[in-house]
């Protein structure tokens, strides 16, 4: 059987309440858990971020600039715990929809070497998507062969899965429109940028690295260096805001949604 996934991205801003410690956005779980059901998109890779969820408890234990002192191991613990949590909620959610959702630990199946992925246990996912299960995997802790441990984003994970799989598509969930000429929280005159080649992201890549720099979660700048290999590899990508009802469904239908398109170019 050929496996040639969809690989969708929910940002944990978009499920989660980022303002409060601890606290699922679950109307906003279900009403995505009834779009991507009403999809039925035969093969897909779901991959959630952290949110309140994660976020805190990993700068709180510096998770990610990697081992440091003995008693960050239990901040890995509970940041761990916390994504299993609201892994649980999506998984749940999706289950309510009749979906035969399993969710997968980053934590037990990637090991990264300075931040980046080095290896990956791939035979479950594949039996899994051969046999129509539908993987939800999400941005976690993970042990690292240079820092000891780290934070794996689901957006790296997203771009990794994709291109090993050979993806069909990428789509990223976010809690704004797409990628705009400047950060459209801050920024009232920044404009929708609504098709993109690598080369323009490439162009870009001196004031994407700038931005990354002071946005430890790596906000879209950060998203932007994840995908571009996906898409150097001819895999679209998708940008589009996963807060506006119906706007998931119809990327995972391929059908005309507003956003950020990125190809290849
Ligand atoms: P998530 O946690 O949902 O994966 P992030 O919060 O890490 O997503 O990143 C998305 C955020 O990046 C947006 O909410 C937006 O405020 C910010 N951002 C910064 N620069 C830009 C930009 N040029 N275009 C769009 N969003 C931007």
């Amino acid at each position: 059987m050929v496996i040639k996934p969809a690989v969708l991205k929910l940002g944990g801003s978009v499920i989660t309440n980022k303002r409060e410690p601890m606290t699922p956005n679950m109307p906003e779980i279900e009403r995505l858990s009834r779009e991507i059901a009403r999809a039925k998109v035969s093969q897909l890779i779901l991959i959630h971020g952290g949110g309140s969820y994660g976020h805190p408890l990993a700068e709180q234990y510096a998770l990610k600039e990697g081992y440091k002192e003995q008693t960050q191991l239990v901040g890995f613990s509970k940041t761990h715990q916390a994504m299993v949590a609201l892994n649980k909620l999506v998984v749940d959610a999706l289950i309510r929809q009749n979906m035969a959702a399993v969710g997968l630990q980053p934590s037990s199946l990637v090991v990264t070497s300075s931040g980046r992925i080095r290896s990956i246990e791939e035979q479950p996912l594949r039996n899994m998507l051969e046999m129509g299960f539908l993987p939800v995997f999400y941005g976690d802790a993970v042990l690292d062969s240079d820092l000891g441990f780290t934070i794996l984003s689901g957006d790296q994970l997203a771009a990794f899965l994709a291109v090993q799989l050979g993806a069909s598509k990428i789509i990223l969930g976010a809690d704004v429109d797409g990628l705009y000429t400047s950060d459209p929280k801050s920024d009232p005159s920044a404009r929708l940028i609504r098709r993109a080649t690598l080369s323009d992201l490439r162009n870009m890549e001196h004031e994407i690295e700038k931005a990354r720099v002071t946005d430890v979660t790596g906000g879209m700048a950060g998203k932007m260096l994840e995908l571009m290999p996906a898409v150097g590899k001819k895999i679209s990508a998708l940008i589009v805001n996963a807060a506006t009802p119906n706007n998931i469904y119809k990327a995972l239908k391929g059908e005309r949604v507003i956003g950020t398109t990125i190809v290849k170019g």
